[in-house]
């Protein structure tokens, strides 16, 4: 009865994805004022530096770095791509696959872009703006997939895809609250990208408190699960991970623009066991 009532919450989930609109999601979270790098306040900033903090600390190594639901953006794995010799981006939908394809193959057809954020991360790492353009190639060069991927699977990525050991890291943004009908459903697939990992990788896990909705698009109002710093500390430990660190980011009144219901975000470094 309560696995019949699961798959009807996913399929429901899956349902209001399929209306979802990368070009909107992109302009609604990723420009001004959610992305304003002249403003230490701004959403988008915030999560750069946690994401460069995490990869620059010395903890985070080995070859193989898989992003869990990246949509259509890039951001998330812009320090990453400095570690790992190898990065897959994963996502449900074609549409923000393609998105990603787009920018791998020629970014003048994207509808982002994301220069400006290579630029930041580059001064994140002390490096002058104008390396941007290694950045975007670096980016290219490590980027060796794009994978479909559904985290309500156990395996989320089907068999044989990662080597047997898993991979060395998992970064997720934004995904798993606002792709699960509730929270014992977020904490399942938190165990699911888990096999993903091997043991002793690290997970980086950016995420939203306190939301029920954000808009995928015009009039597209996706539910998600409205979360707590204790509910993500819970599901963590329940699934075999140890807490290295939380930080919690919270949206002053002007980064609250109506495209969701969102009051802070986490980020989350942790070591599965
Ligand atoms: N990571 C991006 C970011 O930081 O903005 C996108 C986050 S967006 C809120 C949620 C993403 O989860 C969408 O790209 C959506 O296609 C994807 N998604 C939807 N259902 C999913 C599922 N069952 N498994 C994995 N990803 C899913």
């Amino acid at each position: 009865m309560e696995e019949k009532g699961t798959e009807n919450g996913t399929a429901a989930m899956a349902a209001c994805y399929q209306r979802f609109d990368p070009a909107a999601y992109l302009q609604y979270n990723y420009t001004p004022p959610r992305a304003d790098f002249e403003r230490e306040d701004s959403i988008v900033p915030w999560k750069l530096a946690c994401l460069h903090r995490a990869f620059s600390e010395g903890d985070v190594s080995g070859e193989l770095l898989v992003d869990i639901g990246s949509g259509p953006t890039l951001y998330q794995v812009l320090s990453g791509c400095e570690v790992f010799n190898k990065v897959l981006l994963t996502d449900f939908l074609e549409i923000n696959r393609q998105e990603l394809r787009r920018w791998l193959q020629d970014e003048t057809s994207c509808s982002m872009d994301w220069t400006p954020y290579l630029q930041h991360v580059c001064k994140l790492e002390g490096r002058s703006p104008s390396a941007w353009i290694e950045k975007a190639a670096k980016l290219r060069k490590v980027i060796t997939d794009i994978l479909p991927i559904d985290v309500h699977r156990s395996h989320p990525l089907g068999p044989d895809i990662l080597p047997s050991a898993g991979a060395d890291c998992l970064v997720s943004s934004f995904c798993l609250e606002s792709v699960s009908p509730d929270l014992a459903a977020f904490t399942r697939a938190l165990g699911h990208i888990g096999r993903l990992l091997r043991p002793g990788g690290h997970l980086l896990l950016i995420g939203a408190l306190e939301e029920s909705y954000y808009l995928g698009g015009p009039g597209v109002k996706i539910p998600v699960v409205p979360l707590t710093e204790a509910q993500v500390c819970a599901s963590l430990k329940e699934n075999g991970y140890t807490l290295i660190r939380l930080e919690v980011y919270t949206l002053p009144q002007d980064m609250r623009v109506g495209v969701d219901d969102v009051t802070g975000v986490f980020f989350v470094k942790a070591k599965k066991d």
